[in-house]
């Protein structure tokens, strides 16, 4: 009988972002009431949130430069076209990303050549290194969290004169052999929507040790003649190299964005310990059942647990449907890459038709079976068992019919 084994119902919603800490709402709530919510000053010089935010947020990486921005795709839009890149050039993508991957490419003009992924879900080297050849960049997406082996990958980027730009939506607190992802390349490119490490509703970060790109960056992001209001940007003389040529499209990060992340910053490395150990607590339990296989993740990745990733092998798409409406009815809303019909948050390559379709049959595996659920810091011991125990149960549903 369908159904029959348990009656567990997951209570809490894994989409529930955490609050903001008192300290960014209170900040929030003082410029609000002063009215300055735009990052630059017309008498005031430097010392806003956003300038402040750009100061820590370089500091913690370790990169000399950062510039704030509206979103995370805007960051990775304006390192491609701070760097020079655009119509005429080839970037190569891993396939195994998010819409606004393959959207960012496309808004500098470039075209989007998409790189197969592995079934541990990073970016597949031997693809790489062929792409490698006709390509002038990688957007690196560190898709969900997994971290490709980044020696390989810069070295592979080094030998084809291939310039590496990080997408580093997911791994903000997170590294590859001690040092923090976004360091590796030209740039790194960071997130600040809700559903990431870091909350402001929207925003992005670019982080570069490039002078060059770091003032056309900020020159593109809409500095006006303002620019020396920036934190961690480069002095004057680099600016006046750019200034005139460069046009302004505004792309500013709002301060209050920036008010509400500053404080989230400090408090990422305790949350990071904290995502890890409920991700090491969920994945012993999926690993365990079976038909479920979770990615292998190598001990010199150092990954951020925000979410897990799983695949469901062995069913064809009709059955891993029926498992996901089980495990609906019972509270526990599983995504999953294998829909043909992109929903929510998902999405696949062969859903990007105005990309040139591509034949990446490896990627194509994964994906179908591919799930995906969020942890959000709240998580609890009985959150833990009752997600197992609805996936268990779903999953022997199928095992009854089959
Ligand atoms: C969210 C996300 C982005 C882009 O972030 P936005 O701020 O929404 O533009 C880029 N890459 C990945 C992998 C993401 O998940």
């Amino acid at each position: 009988m369908v159904g029959t084994s348990g009656s567990a119902r997951l209570e809490k919603d894994l989409s529930e972002p955490d609050p903001i800490p008192a300290a960014g709402v209170d900040r929030a709530v003082e410029l609000m009431e002063s009215g300055r919510l735009h990052r630059y000053g017309e008498t005031g010089g430097g010392g806003s949130e956003v300038a402040l935010l750009e100061d820590e947020f370089a500091r913690y990486l370790g990169r000399e430069y950062a510039v704030a921005v509206n979103s995370g795709a805007t960051a990775i839009y304006l390192a491609l076209t701070a760097a020079g890149l655009g119509s005429g050039d080839v970037v190569l993508v891993n396939s195994f990303t998010l819409a606004p991957v393959p959207g960012a490419i496309e808004h500098a003009g470039a075209t989007a050549l998409l790189v197969e992924s592995t079934p541990d879900l990073v970016i597949d080297l031997d693809d790489l290194a062929d792409k490698a050849q006709a390509a002038e960049a990688l957007v690196l997406s560190h898709m969900r969290g997994h971290i490709a082996d980044m020696d390989a990958v810069a070295i592979i980027c080094e030998e084809h004169g291939v310039a590496l730009i990080e997408d580093c939506a997911h791994t903000v607190g997170g590294g590859w052999g001690g040092r923090p992802t976004g360091t590796f390349g030209l740039a790194g490119c960071f997130s600040a929507q809700t559903f990431k490490h870091l909350n402001a509703g929207e925003g992005g970060l670019l982080v570069t040790d490039d002078e060059d790109l770091a003032a056309r960056a900020v020159l593109y992001s809409g500095s006006y003649e303002l620019f020396d209001q920036h934190g961690a940007a480069p002095p004057e003389d680099v600016f006046a190299r750019h200034r005139g040529s460069v046009p302004n499209l505004s792309l500013r990060m709002s301060a209050l964005s920036a008010a509400v992340l500053r404080p989230q910053l400090e408090l990422l490395d305790g949350r990071v310990s904290r995502w890890n150990e409920l991700y090491a607590q969920l994945e012993s339990r999926l690993a365990a059942l079976p038909g479920i296989s979770t990615p292998v993740r190598p001990l010199k990745e150092q990954y951020v647990g925000s979410s897990i990733q799983f695949r469901i092998t062995g069913l064809e798409p009709a059955a891993i449907e029926r498992v996901i409406s089980r495990c609906d009815e019972r509270g526990l809303h599983v995504k999953w890459f294998g829909r043909a019909e992109p929903r929510g948050y998902t999405s696949s390559f062969s859903h990007w038709r105005y990309l040139d379709a591509a034949s990446l049959p490896q990627t194509a595996d994964v994906l179908a079976g591919l799930c995906d659920l969020r942890i959000p810091l709240s998580l609890e011991p009985p959150d833990i068992d009752a997600i197992a125990e609805i996936l268990a149960g779903a999953l022997d549903a199928e095992a009854g019919i089959a």
